[in-house]
């Protein structure tokens, strides 16, 4: 390893990475997997300490809601990147066509360099050591930059990435949204980042100054469609697990419900058991995550004020009694009927525990209201008639889709996940993510047979003559 101080200033660090990308093109299976395994190490070493650090970060977040959803997750990506690398890495053959035989084609996986990896703070582990995992596997050198929201984890994940890898290898940057600017003005060969709709678009500003590409995972409003042939009770459970995780702060989580008219009263029923099964009491309770900050608390608590004010019917949901909480930030789930289309709650993502509901006469109805929305992160449909399943997912374009669940797309390895449209572009984990950070280089290896001769000028009648037979081919 080169040894190179590990604080250097963003530009030095940004060079040294260059430097050694530039200087080892070809990066081995063994060093691969050995980065990988330095990385699945860290984590297994130090899975308590950095759960605790993001306890420490939201005030109430259970470490068992880090184990499944930060680190269960990163796990079965890294075994997955570990055990697939060989195959992945391979040169694949092409077929060539006829009138460039006997020529032969294939397809060169190669690191592309320096990646940058911008992340947020609602799953801090998951969603930065992700993408550095797909990246380090791809060959590539990687810069990440946590999210200054979550400080305890951000700082331990820099410590512990130092301890383990040389700076021009993998590194951590700390700071806060004038570091991160900083930090997408860098010519990275690509840069990686997840956070808001709002952010990306600068995100993506600075990183074409530079013609980097990017992959931006971003938010929005994901709708779930309830169906009229569903299991009311069976589809709350899942719609209340896949809001409430973290008290809503998810990308996929359901952002609004669109439910069958007349159905209302009866998911409100269904709601709050399903509330009260997975939650028994909310304040106090060390499985329901606090919103992470005061600011990020106010904004919600504006959302529902405004639709309450505006005529909207504000359920609480929360079982009742509680128990004294370490945050006050801990926020009851709520219901919210009726909500005005104005309402910054039907125009903004919501990430937090508050789930409008607006009812639908027709499939057709729920379809054009999604349609005249920015495409979702994700959509979720709950039922039994395969038929309207199917003309909601051939009508509507989202990121994912989870059908009868929530989430769990994400989950799946062997599906590419990412946006669409104002949700992002790009899409990693898998196989997805390694050819995310790789360069499919096309090679031609041209034969001494080769007939490309024939298309040479001086153009007279025996090229028209091989045009035409071309012609009749095609
Ligand atoms: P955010 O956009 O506020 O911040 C994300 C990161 O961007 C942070 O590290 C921040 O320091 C950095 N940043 C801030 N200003 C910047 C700038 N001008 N230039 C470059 N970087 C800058 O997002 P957040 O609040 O941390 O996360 C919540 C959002 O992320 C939600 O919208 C959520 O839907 C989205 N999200 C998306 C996914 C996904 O996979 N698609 C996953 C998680 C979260």
């Amino acid at each position: 390893m080169t040894q190179i101080p590990p604080t250097l200033p963003l530009r030095a660090l940004f060079d040294a990475q260059h430097h050694a990308s530039r200087a080892q093109i070809e990066v081995p299976l063994a060093l691969r997997r050995d980065r990988l395994g330095r990385l699945r190490e860290l984590i297994d070493t130090h899975a308590a300490a950095l759960a605790e650090a993001v306890q420490a970060d939201f005030g109430v977040r259970s470490p068992q809601l880090t184990e499944a959803a930060d680190l269960f997750v990163l796990r079965a990506g890294m075994a997955q990147l570990h055990k697939q690398l060989p195959r992945w890495m391979k040169p694949r053959r092409v077929a060539t066509p006829l009138y460039l035989l006997p020529a032969r084609g294939h397809i060169q996986r190669q690191p592309l360099g320096v990646v940058g990896v911008i992340g947020p703070w609602n799953y801090p582990l998951q969603l930065t050591f992700g993408p550095a995992a797909a990246a380090l596997a791809a060959g590539n050198r990687v810069m990440l930059k946590p999210s200054e929201l979550t400080p305890h984890t951000s700082a331990l994940m820099a410590t512990l990435v130092r301890q383990a890898f040389s700076a021009d290898e993998f590194s951590v940057v700390l700071g806060g949204a004038d570091v991160a600017q900083e930090f997408s003005q860098l010519p990275f060969d690509h840069l990686f980042f997840t956070g808001s709709t709002t952010v990306g678009r600068q995100v993506a500003a600075a990183a074409a100054a530079n013609l980097t590409p990017t992959t931006l995972e971003l938010g929005g409003k994901s709708p779930c469609v309830i169906d009229a042939s569903c299991d009311l009770d069976a589809a709350a459970i899942k719609i209340a697990h896949g809001k409430l995780l973290n008290a809503g702060q998810t990308c996929i989580a359901p952002d609004y419900v669109l439910l069958p008219r007349g159905q209302e009263a009866a998911f409100e029923r269904a709601y709050t058991a399903a509330v009260a099964r997975l939650f028994p009491t909310i304040a106090g309770n060390p499985d329901y995550a606090a919103i992470v900050s005061d600011r990020h608390h106010a904004r919600l608590t504006a959302l529902l004020n405004e639709a309450q004010a505006r005529g909207a019917r504000v359920v609480d949901v929360a079982p009742p009694g509680s128990a004294p909480g370490a945050t006050a930030r801990q926020m009851n789930p709520t219901l919210v009927f009726d909500p005005a289309p104005g309402l910054r709650l039907m125009n903004e993502e919501i990430f937090g525990p508050v789930l409008p509901v607006l009812p639908y006469d027709t499939l057709d109805e729920a379809i054009g209201f999604i349609n005249r929305r920015p495409r979702p992160l994700a959509l979720y449909w709950f039922g039994t008639d395969r038929a309207a399943c199917e003309r909601l997912l051939g009508h509507t374009v989202s990121g994912g889709v989870t059908v009868n669940d929530t989430l769990m797309h994400v989950a799946h390895e062997g599906l590419p996940f990412g946006g669409v449209g104002e949700s992002g572009w790009g899409s990693y984990h898998g196989e997805a993510g390694f050819l995310r950070f790789t360069q499919q280089k096309p090679v031609l290896v041209q034969s001494r047979w080769a007939m490309g001769q024939l298309f040479y000028p001086p153009y007279g009648p025996r090229f028209s003559r091989v045009m035409g037979l071309l012609k009749r081919w095609l």
